[in-house]
């Protein structure tokens, strides 16, 4: 039987930044029984889940999955019925590109409860702390969020007409290793070749890195740069703001670590 009481969490952690966790996230984990999270979720936020608590880690990396999603989805069944109070824990928003509502489905199919707690996606946070207003009156009127994931031995199968738009802002999550199709297909679907072009690199994290270019330069910018995953490509007029708006200094990030030896050193002082 299952324990009438058991709720699975489906939380969102945000980007990485531990604190643009929701309060309810912060609080889920506090009281979790046992945390099951993947590769998105930053290492600050795995040292806010309470010693004592199971955490799991069922993390994908691009081609190598740690687990399938077939077994993550038994493995959240299988806890349910064992544990009260299971939080499973994914980067950014679970809704956005992140299989969450495959994960709802499943609970649901198997007469297990879940409630949602929403989280900052990607696309919100790293353009914010990349000095990238999403929209801007005059400039960008509408935004889409777009994968730009495809099988490695398929070309992305994406209506490219209706994405060459120069008054929408495109963003577009797993979109490094398509990148220069990218462009090329943008390009070729009337986009100017020289709007500007951004990706961020796991943004909002103490090592975020920006590289700002155009639509037909960024394919070749981010291999200059070494560019890694996470990296989150934003493209659109909305990118001329980024050197007027930089206001984000990767090192100068407050994190709850720093907090509390602050606190601590307030504490010694007293
Ligand atoms: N559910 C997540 C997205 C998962 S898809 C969300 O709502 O944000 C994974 C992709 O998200 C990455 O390939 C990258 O494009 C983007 N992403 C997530 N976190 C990121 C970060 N901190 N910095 C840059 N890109 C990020």
């Amino acid at each position: 039987m299952l324990n009438s009481k058991t709720v699975i969490s489906l939380v969102g952690a945000g980007p990485g930044d531990p604190e643009l966790l929701t309060m309810k996230a912060y609080r889920l984990i506090q009281q979790a029984d046992v945390v099951v999270y993947d590769r998105l979720v930053s290492e600050e936020i795995q040292n806010l889940i309470p010693h004592g608590v199971k955490k799991i880690y069922v993390g994908k990396a691009s081609g190598k999955h740690h687990m399938n999603q077939g077994e993550i989805n038994q493995l959240l069944v299988n806890l349910a019925k064992k544990e009260r109070k299971v939080v499973r824990l994914k980067g950014g928003d679970p809704f956005i590109f992140g299989r969450g509502s495959e994960e709802a489905e499943f609970l649901i199919n198997h007469n297990i409860e879940f409630e949602y707690i929403p989280g900052i996606t990607a696309a919100s946070a790293c353009s914010a702390y990349a000095g990238i207003p999403l929209t801007h009156r005059g400039v960008a009127s509408s935004v889409r969020l777009i994968t730009g994931h495809c099988r490695a031995d398929k070309l992305l199968d994406l209506n490219w007409k209706s994405l060459a738009d120069s008054d929408t802002t495109l963003v577009f999550y797993m979109g490094l290793a398509s990148l220069p199709q990218l462009s090329e297909k943008l390009i070729a679907a009337g986009l100017p070749a020289n709007t500007p072009a951004a990706a961020v690199e796991n943004g909002t994290k103490t090592v975020q890195r920006r590289c700002l270019s155009t639509l037909n330069n960024i394919p070749s910018d981010v291999i200059e740069m070494s560019v890694k995953s996470p990296a989150l490509i934003i493209i659109g007029n909305v990118v001329r703001f980024a050197e007027k708006l930089d206001w984000f200094d990767p090192q100068e990030i407050n994190t709850m670590d720093d907090n509390n030896a602050e606190k601590n050193q307030f504490m010694a002082d007293a």
